[in-house]
């Protein structure tokens, strides 16, 4: 099963007349899922064509403004539809605080379920914090100037029948091919069919998102093998110590760091607006690795 990564807002600090500022939007079997929420964020997903009410869980990376600007107008804007479930809201350390402070600024007619909660992995270390059959959610501690979540989101692999093969045993569309696919031995007409004979497993995806951090084995560590790490790239070479000075990466480091997990595809994003375009930026990423995006507003990934 795939799943979609709509980028709301590829710019850092400030939105530009191109490019807003950070939020993602992962969509899988009808579920939304926002990775950030910066200023602006609601008028992306009506461009975009998104309900917000369809928003299950917001992961937060950190708590800049370029990152949290359009929450508290988002939660609104929630509060106000027919919201029938438990709004989760992930992110660092400190989250709750800033989040009891936040609701405190605005008045609200309405209310529904918040949940928060803080995560707090240990130093390199990938946190698994929410796990269902179909997919979990982890994050590790990136290295900014304020506590910071790097984030991943897998699917699971799962066991499917592959049908021709079932048929050798007899055995056609039903609940028996169901237990298969849960991993259980059935019995039909006498025979004894293991998962092994006619099952396969489907590919689990991996998708990751580094947010803002200056250098870190975290990095490299949470995005193992994913088949796309989409990642900060706020500086060029040529400004190597002001990412160093101001907590973030180049795009030769982000990937230096894509290429040594393995990555499929790696998406460059969180764009200064100091440089005029961003083929400088590509250019000097695809010197470390060969699949190389550079992310603009409403791009769309399918994993
Ligand atoms: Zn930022
Ligand atoms: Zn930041």
């Amino acid at each position: 099963m795939t799943f979609t990564l709509t980028i709301l807002g590829t710019s850092s600090m400030v939105p530009t007349k191109e490019r807003n500022v950070q939020a993602f939007l992962l969509e899988y079997k009808g579920e939304l899922i926002l990775a950030d929420c910066g200023e602006g964020t609601q008028r992306q997903m009506n461009i975009a064509g998104f309900s917000r009410a369809k928003i299950k869980k917001v992961l937060i990376t950190h708590w800049h403004g370029d990152h949290v600007g359009g929450l508290i107008s988002l939660i609104q804007t929630i509060f106000n539809s027919e919201y029938q479930d438990t709004l989760h809201i992930y992110g660092p350390k400190g989250s709750k605080e800033r989040l009891a402070h936040l609701r405190k600024t605005v008045d609200f007619e309405n209310e529904v379920n918040i949940e928060v909660h803080e995560l707090e992995p240990g130093k390199d270390e990938v946190l698994t914090f929410f796990e269902n059959d179909e997919y979990e959610l982890q994050c590790a501690a990136m290295r900014h100037s304020t506590p910071t979540l790097g984030y991943a989101f897998a699917t699971k692999a799962k066991l499917r029948v592959n049908m021709t093969a079932a048929e050798k045993y007899g055995l056609r569309q039903g609940p028996l091919v169901g237990h298969l696919q849960r991993g259980e031995t059935v019995t039909f007409k006498g025979q004894t069919i293991t998962p092994d004979e006619v099952c396969y497993k489907t590919a689990s995806k991996k998708l990751v998102i580094i947010p803002d951090t200056t250098l870190t084995t975290a990095v490299p560590i949470l995005a193992e093998q994913a088949d796309v790490m989409i990642c900060e790239a706020t500086y060029a070479n040529e400004h190597e110590e002001k990412a160093q000075e101001y907590k973030h990466l180049t795009a030769a480091q982000a990937a230096l760091y894509a290429q040594q997990a393995s990555v499929g595809k790696l998406v460059l994003t969180h764009f200064s607006q100091r440089y005029k375009g961003v083929e400088r930026l590509l250019d000097e990423a695809r010197l470390h690795h060969p699949e190389v995006e550079a992310a603009f507003d409403f791009m769309k990934i399918k994993v």
